[in-house]
């Protein structure tokens, strides 16, 4: 992923495993979970994440065969290939490095002011086209950039965006609360808060460019992060349109820039962010024109996705979702010893031996009344590109899936007492997940970060961004052996040591009883969900309400 991957969520993925405090089925009302494979789990990872497989880097001599043993594992289970017929689903995308790029001039002012690229802003094109040019493009300040109808807030009221540019603040207004009760969740962070959001957005308006104001504080991280991130090569899913529905390009301007540019304005950056957190702002055009230039050069690749199915045996047109990402690193930066294999042995071998565990669960168990579907995706460590290429090329209607699992980065440190769901209480998913929290006697820990916004960073985010309900179920932070001290040596073990590192191992003294455990869990959520008629939806203020009840009822009028 891109800028602020924080480790926090692989910290508390690694405290994992979520052990039983209380037998199965103690009130008698449990279904029966059939045994986990545990030595087909151990061999999937030993496999995927041995030197032979150099790290799954996607469009390496690496994908091929982990695209060949995750195929076999599906067939030994007993999947049909789920892409009409095929088990590939090809994921074709496009990698653009913006290159000679000019000053950001910014005139209408007393004096024309000039911007250097990389010290003072970073800009790139989420189009793909040799050339980018901004013109004489007006700015527009729009506070946070957000566009939340079922909140009642929309910082772009009244205006036309097409031909101008947005200068946006980062996060969103409750960032600076302590609490969680705000209209935007206080402290937790939401997607409107997500930078990649307010591009979105500012495309969705029409705009020209999009420029968000760098702030260590709400942003997390400093100026550095921005910059290196935007100076390599990003990378993109390829569209029919090339990426025309984006606008012409985005960036991010440091703090002093933007109070510059404010200031030529006749304006006053504080004064006008504690107006934007206010509700009923409306945007500030400030009567001064942006320009921007740069080439970019495009690469384009393919890399896939694999899909499997368990048809339905009474509503087969109605789809249930278990996910993990297959890619990792490949070759990188060497460490000591000159080990220069990223294995991803954790990250996420682990899931994809998840993934086939719970393939051999379900069929062991018999056709569940809806369809379930195994998609191991790629391309995930360039930003969820697998995921969100499916998600926009759904091979079952998004409107026909019901919700899902996604897994990433499984326990390894043993047996924990507790969980913790990602993401808060979004939507109806969380009265399943008590339920079967309730029969395998788990307990549920508050997110330990949810100012960092974990959920909108891994694959399942790709769907809940177009309406379908995601569970993002993390692991405990108390272990069964040592409790929260033994969570915390293990979390900081992985965080520091291994982590996107060569030395992300497998080891055969690893204790997966945590990660059976958490195993024994996606079943039930997934079986939960694949045999009953619900369809939960997302609590009514959250922001992917309104975009599930829009493809529900289009699909309805079908
Ligand atoms: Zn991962």
């Amino acid at each position: 992923m891109k800028i602020g991957k924080s480790f926090g969520r692989k910290a508390l993925v690694l405290l994992c495993g979520a052990a039983l405090a209380m037998p199965l089925a103690a009130s008698g009302a449990a279904p029966a979970v059939p045994a986990v494979d545990e030595a087909l789990m151990r061999e999937t990872i030993r496999t995927l994440s041995s030197d032979e497989f150099e790290g799954r880097g996607p469009g390496t001599a690496a994908e091929p065969k982990t695209l060949e043993a995750i195929i076999a594992r599906f067939k030994a289970a007993g999947l049909q290939p789920g892409n009409k017929g095929q088990w590939l689903q090809d994921v074709p995308t496009a990698t653009i490095k913006a290159i000679n790029k000019s000053p950001l001039t910014v005139t209408g002012g007393a004096q024309v002011l000039t911007f250097q690229p990389s010290s003072d802003f970073v800009a790139g094109s989420y189009r793909i086209t040799p050339q980018t040019q901004v013109k004489d493009s007006e700015l527009v300040f729009v506070g946070y950039g957000i566009n939340a109808p079922e909140l009642g807030w929309n910082d772009y009221a009244g205006i036309d965006m097409k031909g101008k540019t947005a200068v946006i603040l980062v996060n969103d207004p409750d960032y600076a609360m302590e609490g969680e009760n705000g209209l935007f969740r206080g402290r937790r962070m939401t997607y409107y808060g997500r930078w990649t959001y307010k591009f979105e957005e500012a495309a969705r308006q029409g705009a020209t460019g999009a420029l968000i104001i760098h702030d260590t504080f709400p942003a997390a991280y400093g100026w550095q992060v921005v910059e290196s991130s935007w100076s390599g090569a990003q990378h993109f899913v390829q569209t029919a349109n090339d990426g025309a529905d984006q606008t012409v390009a985005n960036g991010w301007i440091q703090k002093p820039v933007a109070e510059a540019i404010l200031k030529a304005a006749g304006k006053d950056l504080a004064a006008l962010t504690a107006a934007a957190q206010q509700k009923g702002f409306m945007p500030v055009p400030l009567g001064l024109k942006a320009n921007l230039s740069f080439d970019n050069t495009i690469e384009k690749a393919n890399s896939h996705n694999v899909v499997g199915l368990l048809p339905g045996k009474t509503r087969p047109a109605e789809y249930v979702l278990y996910s993990a990402h297959w890619d990792h690193l490949g070759r990188c930066k060497p460490d000591a010893t000159g080990d220069d294999i990223c294995n991803g042995a954790v990250d996420n071998a682990t899931g994809v031996a998840a993934l086939a565990a719970l393939a051999k669960m379900n069929a062991a168990a018999g056709r569940a009344a809806r369809s379930q579907v195994f998609l191991a995706v790629t391309l995930e460590e360039s930003g969820l590109l697998g995921s969100e290429y499916y998600a926009q090329n759904p091979v079952f209607p998004l409107a026909k899936t019901v919700g899902g699992v996604n897994m990433d980065a499984l326990a390894v440190g043993g047996p924990a007492k507790d969980i913790t769901v990602t993401g808060g209480d979004k939507s109806e998913l969380t009265a399943i997940l008590r339920k079967v929290e309730g029969e395998m006697g788990l307990r549920e820990s508050p997110e330990e970060h949810p100012e960092r916004g974990h959920y909108y960073r891994s694959d399942h985010f790709s769907l809940a961004k177009r309406g379908v309900p995601m569970f993002d179920v993390g692991r405990g932070v108390d272990l069964v052996n040592g409790g929260t001290a033994a969570g915390q040596a293990a979390s900081d073990d992985y965080v520091n040591v291994r982590y996107h590192q060569p030395s992300d191992d497998y080891q055969e003294s690893w204790d997966i009883s945590g990660m059976v455990q958490d195993v024994k869990l996606f079943y039930r959520l997934g079986r939960e969900l694949a045999d009953s008629n619900v369809w939960p939806n997302w609590h009514p203020n959250d922001e992917f309400r309104a975009v599930r009840d829009k493809s529900l009822a289009a699909a309805k009028g079908k």
